[in-house]
């Protein structure tokens, strides 16, 4: 068993961390490198990427004849956790979600010719995208309440009428991969489709204000009333949204994992930093047992999350479907990131719950990691699902599904 990366990987990653470290944690600090929605400031970010494009650091996820870096899964991992040491990170190399989701999706699944036109342009960052599934009392966890229909018009068409919301991107996206209804059937009932934001027939009904900074496009509802798309954008099959929405959330889920474990580890670089110089009671913070004890506990969870990602990481690039090794790290590392930044803020005291770090960010962002893509008590319940199936099997070494 090794757990060292290879010297391939290695030098990319050290790549990012001197860009992280020399290019994007200095701009946290000036509130004017930030939008109104506490992200980085569009005329900031296009300065950032260009950097990051010269610097031969972007979309390191896509394969490199489409101007990516052309990383397997381990080395993403291993990158995405440098990237995110920054809350600005993700987004100036390209692999923010959900663009990042996406583009992994639609270059697994899509046709050469959906590729060219849908897929090229978000890569090359032209346009951002969204993936719109959840809806306001459908589907949710349970993608078997979707009603968003889509009805057959005409040989070559499709008809969208309903609603979804929390759709992140939504305000500024350009490409949409939506989830639509098409038969009643359990399995074979969903499709995905494409469509352009330029398209008549649906609109935002609004932008939903949330707890924590959002992403450029934040978070909005959408309703559908009589969007019409063609055949040629049918993802996959008729039928096979269930199967498309599977294979996008099982990487988007341990990407997001690879960017927490980044943030994770940032929250307690601060505290740390602070810990070794603050006094209290005649000695430094870091030298009490139980300071220790809270920043102990947190760096080991987030160990134990990145352990997690990177077998998940590996079975994928071995070919497997990773569903159950994704659960695992999706529900420790959603925990993980919430003990990190909550264990920083702690110990940085007042000066934590201020804006004069970015680990309050960090804390109103972290929240979400418990419901988003899958809420961790359902990962539990897909967990069990597969100890059900496979009894002792669960625990086979190797890359098995
Ligand atoms: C910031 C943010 C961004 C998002 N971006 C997108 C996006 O871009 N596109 C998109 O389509 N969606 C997006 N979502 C939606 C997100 O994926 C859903 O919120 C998530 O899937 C949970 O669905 P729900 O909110 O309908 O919760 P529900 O399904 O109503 O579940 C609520 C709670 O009930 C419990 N629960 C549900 N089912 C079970 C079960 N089987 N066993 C035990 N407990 C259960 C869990 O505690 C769960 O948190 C986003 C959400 C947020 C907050």
């Amino acid at each position: 068993m090794d757990f060292s990366l290879s010297p391939e990987i290695d030098v990319v990653r050290r790549r990012v961390r001197d860009f992280v470290e020399q290019r994007l944690i200095p701009l946290e600090s000036d509130r004017a490198n930030y939008d109104e929605h506490e992200n980085i400031h569009p005329a900031v970010l296009k300065r950032m990427r260009a950097e990051a494009k010269e610097a031969c650091l972007w979309a390191l996820q896509m394969p490199k004849h489409r101007g990516g870096g052309g990383l397997p899964v381990i080395g993403m991992a291993a990158c995405y956790e440098e990237m995110n040491r920054s809350i600005f990170g993700p987004v100036v190399f390209n692999s923010a979600a959900p663009d990042d989701g996406n583009m992994i999706v639609l270059e697994k699944v899509a046709t050469e010719a959906q590729k060219a036109k849908w897929l090229q342009p978000i890569v090359d960052g032209a346009v951002q995208s969204s993936f719109a599934m959840t809806e306001p009392d459908g589907c949710g966890s349970d993608p078997g309440l979707t009603y968003t229909r889509a009805e057959r018009v005409g040989n070559d068409r499709w008809r969208i009428t309903g609603r979804k919301h929390f759709i992140t991107g939504a305000g500024e996206a350009k490409h949409f991969i939506l989830i639509a209804r098409t038969s009643e059937d359990e399995r074979k009932g969903l499709t995905a489709f494409l469509f352009h934001a330029d398209q008549p027939g649906w609109e935002i009904v609004r932008r939903i204000p949330i707890m924590g900074p959002e992403e450029h496009g934040g978070h909005c509802e959408l309703r559908f009333d009589g969007l019409e798309i063609p055949d040629e954008n049918v993802l996959m099959g008729v039928g096979d949204g269930l199967k498309l929405t599977q294979i996008r959330l099982g990487t988007a889920r341990l990407t997001h994992c690879m960017r927490w474990l980044g943030m994770g580890r940032r929250a307690l670089e601060i505290a740390m930093e602070r810990i070794r110089s603050r006094d209290s009671f005649g000695m430094k913070l870091i030298d009490r047992e139980s300071v220790q004890g809270l920043i102990g506990q947190a760096a080991m969870e987030l160990e134990m999350g990145r352990l997690l990602t990177m077998k998940a990481a590996w079975v994928l690039d071995q070919g497997g479907f990773a569903r159950k090794e994704v659960s695992m790290a999706k529900i420790v590392v959603a925990d993980a990131l919430h003990k990190a930044v909550d264990t920083a803020l702690q110990l940085l005291g007042a000066r934590g719950y201020s804006k004069d770090t970015p680990v309050e960010w960090m804390y109103r962002y972290a929240r979400q990691a418990r419901l988003v893509d899958g809420a961790s008590e359902v990962h539990r319940m897909v967990i069990a699902g597969f100890l059900r199936r496979e009894g002792a099997d669960f625990f086979a070494w190797g890359a098995r599904d």
